[in-house]
């Protein structure tokens, strides 16, 4: 099922998620569901508030990027209740951008190594390095669940300048091509 991605603006982009348990209802579908709005939407990740859920778990799918970046093309994957442990190496710029905030792109810095513990599909506690484009969009998902957008990266300059197109987001005056959900529309 195709589930609406919540806009810019909305309050639960700007909840810290909660950890689910094991026996949280309907996981399977809901990660079903996820993987569905995101292929949708065309996304390389989606974090579960974008959908409307408060709760630490995200996906990524980076085979959107196998034009510039073919050695990742294959990376799928699932995290639940996941952790960044460790962030190292000298920032670089990626030019970002969100399901929730279509329209918009920006160059956001962030280090390029990471090292995450989650729980994968099955419920397997995994502790995994990685690093430049897939670290990028673990990191960017990581925000969402802690109730950060990535243009809260940018300089209070850049974010003003932006200002009336994030406004215009949240009133739904934005042309996009997958099912969103406008807080003030
Ligand atoms: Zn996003």
């Amino acid at each position: 099922m195709i589930l609406p991605i919540l806009a810019y603006g909305d309050p639960v982009l700007k909840k810290k998620c909660t950890d689910i348990t094991k026996d949280y209802s309907n996981l399977n579908k809901l990660i079903n569901d996820m993987y569905a709005t995101m292929d949708k939407a065309h996304g390389v990740g989606l974090a579960a508030p974008q959908i409307g859920k408060p709760i630490r778990l995200f996906i990524v799918d980076a085979s959107g990027f196998e034009d510039e970046y073919p050695d990742t093309a294959d990376f799928v994957q699932t995290f639940i209740n996941p952790v960044i442990i460790e962030e190292s190496g000298t920032e670089w710029a990626f030019n970002e951008g969100c399901l929730s905030i279509p329209g918009i792109r920006e160059d956001v810095m962030r280090k390029p190594t990471i090292v995450v513990q989650y729980f994968d599909e099955d419920w397997e506690l995994i502790e995994e390095e990685f690093d430049g484009i897939i670290a990028r969009i673990i990191q960017h998902e990581y925000d969402h669940i802690e109730g950060k957008l990535f243009v809260e990266h940018l300089s209070s300059f850049n974010r003003t300048m932006l200002r009336g197109k994030l406004n215009d987001i949240t009133a739904g005056k934005v042309e996009v091509n997958y099912r969103m959900k406008f807080p003030k529309k």
